[in-house]
Parts: C-alpha cells; structure tokens; sequence
C-alpha cells in the first residue's frame, strides 16, 4: 500500500451525546451534538466539515483529537481502534493527532518564548536532546515563514497571521498524520486568509499530513478540501467530493450554504437561497428531516419521518428528493 492510500482516519457512526438541562428545576434532557456520522480520510487529504456553529463540527474536532470521548461509534487512527473509555489507552495516539484552534491569540502562552513554546510537544513526547530540540524548532520556523530570530520573542510581538503560523508549527512538531484545523483562519483578515491556507497547502504538499477543515461556510473551503461533509444538528446531511458538492449540490441545505457563498468565479454563483429561521434548539430538535422547517423544498412527509444518508450522483445524501443510485 502507498503512503497516499493509507487511511489516517476512519469514523464509524461516531456519536457524542450529553444529558443537560434545559431550565432550572427542569430534568435532564439528551443533547445529540453529534449522532452517527461516518467517514474515511487518507494521508495528504482534507476533509472539510462544514455548518453553521451548533451543527457538531467542534464536536466532532474534540472526538477526533481525543479531547473528548465518543459515547458510541468506532474511531480509527492509523488503523488502530481508539479505546476512548480509557486514558492511558488513548495516550498513545495523542501525539499523532493535532488541533489549530480558531483563535491564534488565545492558544499560545503568552508567557512563553516561541522557542519553548514549540520545543514543548518534543521534550515531552521524544528523548531528543537539547541541541537537536532547538534544531528543529529553527527549521520548523522557518518551514512556516518566519525565521530563526523570532524563536526568542513573546506571541504577543507577531500580527496575527504570524500568530497562526507559529499555532500550526506548533501542531506539526510531532510530524502528525492528522490536523484537525477548527476555523483557522476566520479570526484572520481576508487579506491574510488566503496565505495561511496556501501555507497550509503546502506543509501537507511536503509533510503528507491529513488534515479535517472545520468552517461554518464553504467559500473558505474550495481550495483546501478534497472531500466535504455538510452537518446539520449533529448530522451529515451531504457528504462526498468538494467537486461533486461545488459543482452539483443535491441537499437544498448545501444548496443554501453555497448560495450563501461570496464567490469570484461567475460558475460558481448562484441564485440566492435565503434560509429561514435559525438553527433549531439540538435540546429540541424537529421531528423527522431536522431542516424541514426550513427547506425551501420540503414536503408534508418531511416532517414526520427522517431521511438517512443514501448513495446518489457519487456522494452521500439524507433528503427525500432523492432516490439511491
Ligand atoms: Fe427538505 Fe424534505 Fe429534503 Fe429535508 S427531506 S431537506 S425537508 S426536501
């Protein structure tokens, strides 16, 4: 098997409920934040997940980098099935999986040096010495576009996008087979957007690590994602190539989104889709399709029973419009 065929990720109907309460004096209820999606992502792929927040894709970022456990599922990573009930069996992986967060001022200490911020994943995971420590803190400054003075400054003393790249430095110390990337760059100016994805683009050119783009629109993924999974209320409503999705999309919510989406290419804009209403409570979601209540296209059906993901036009679908290939 070639590096590119293996699979780094794999999800079988990962779930991850909660019991809250809605209310003082008022029990306990289930919250589905993530009910049963399922995926497979390859070394030197990106898997773009995409919704508007309160759709599961932070959800599904902290089962991925083990932050959190599932409550039901199978996760794989690199071809071994996570125990997540027990710590000391999911220590192992940690250093393999990798997380850039949204906001590039608030994950870094600010009391830390960059050196010793991103020498600190080496000293705890691996016996390097010093030497070999700082070495390679400098050429992984250097893979991300700053240089080897800026090892000795505060996080405080870089802009923003300088911020990100010291994050996703940071992230690939422990050379990952998995990033999982939550928003990494919409606190960003537009201007500096696009070189953190292509400096993104890059690393995985040359590292060949896989990496799982959470963003609530589409526009930000078109260049980065090989595949797409669109979520709704702790679901995958659509999900299959970014070719398929971009070109054809089949749900009328993918619909919605990318009609949402400020694009250049005249191809790519559409008829605008207003959605209505917002996200409904996941406390208390709609009976059967969860979007009924907002598809432009829904029919009477729609609100009694659920669609499940079905096989149509080479992606997967959950919407009664269509039929399985
Ligand atoms: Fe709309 Fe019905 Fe399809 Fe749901 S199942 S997206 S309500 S048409």
């Amino acid at each position: 098997m070639s590096d590119s065929d293996m699979i780094v990720a794999r999800a079988e109907d990962l779930t991850r409920h909660y019991r809250v309460k809605p209310g003082p004096f008022q029990s306990a209820v289930p919250l589905k934040a993530l009910d049963g999606v399922s995926f497979e992502l390859k070394a030197g792929k990106t898997l773009a997940v995409v919704g508007e927040s309160g759709c599961g894709k932070s959800t599904l970022g902290r089962l991925l980098t083990l932050i959190e456990p599932a409550t039901a599922g199978q996760l794989e990573l690199a071809g071994k099935t996570v125990e997540t009930t027990d710590p000391r069996k999911i220590r192992p992986f940690r250093k393999n999986v990798q997380m850039v967060f949204q906001d590039p001022y608030g994950s870094l200490n600010p009391r830390k040096q960059v050196s010793a911020i991103l020498a600190e994943p080496l000293k705890i995971n691996t016996k390097l010495s010093t030497s070999k420590i700082q070495q390679a803190v400098i050429a992984m400054l250097e893979k991300v576009g700053l240089r080897a003075q800026h090892a000795r400054r505060y996080p405080h003393m870089f802009s923003g996008g300088q911020r990100q790249r010291i994050a996703i430095a940071r992230a690939l110390m422990l050379k990952p087979a998995l990033v999982v990337a939550d928003e990494p760059v919409s606190a960003l100016d537009i201007s500096i957007q696009a070189q953190v994805l292509n400096l993104l683009m890059d690393l995985q050119d040359e590292l060949h690590t896989a990496y799982v783009f959470i963003s609530h629109g589409l526009g930000v993924v078109e260049h980065i994602a090989d595949d797409v999974l669109v979520m709704y209320l702790g679901k995958a409503v659509e999900q299959g190539s970014k070719q398929a999705i971009f070109d054809h999309p089949l749900h009328p919510y993918t619909r919605a989104l990318l009609a949402s989406t400020p694009f250049v290419d005249p191809d790519r804009r559409r008829q605008r889709i207003v959605l209505q209403g917002e996200l409904p409570s996941p406390l208390r979601p709609p009976s059967g399709c969860a979007f009924h209540q907002r598809c432009p296209q829904a029919m009477p059906h729609c609100a009694q029973q659920q669609p499940s993901l079905i096989p149509v036009q080479g992606r997967q679908v959950a919407c009664f419009l269509y039929e399985p290939d």
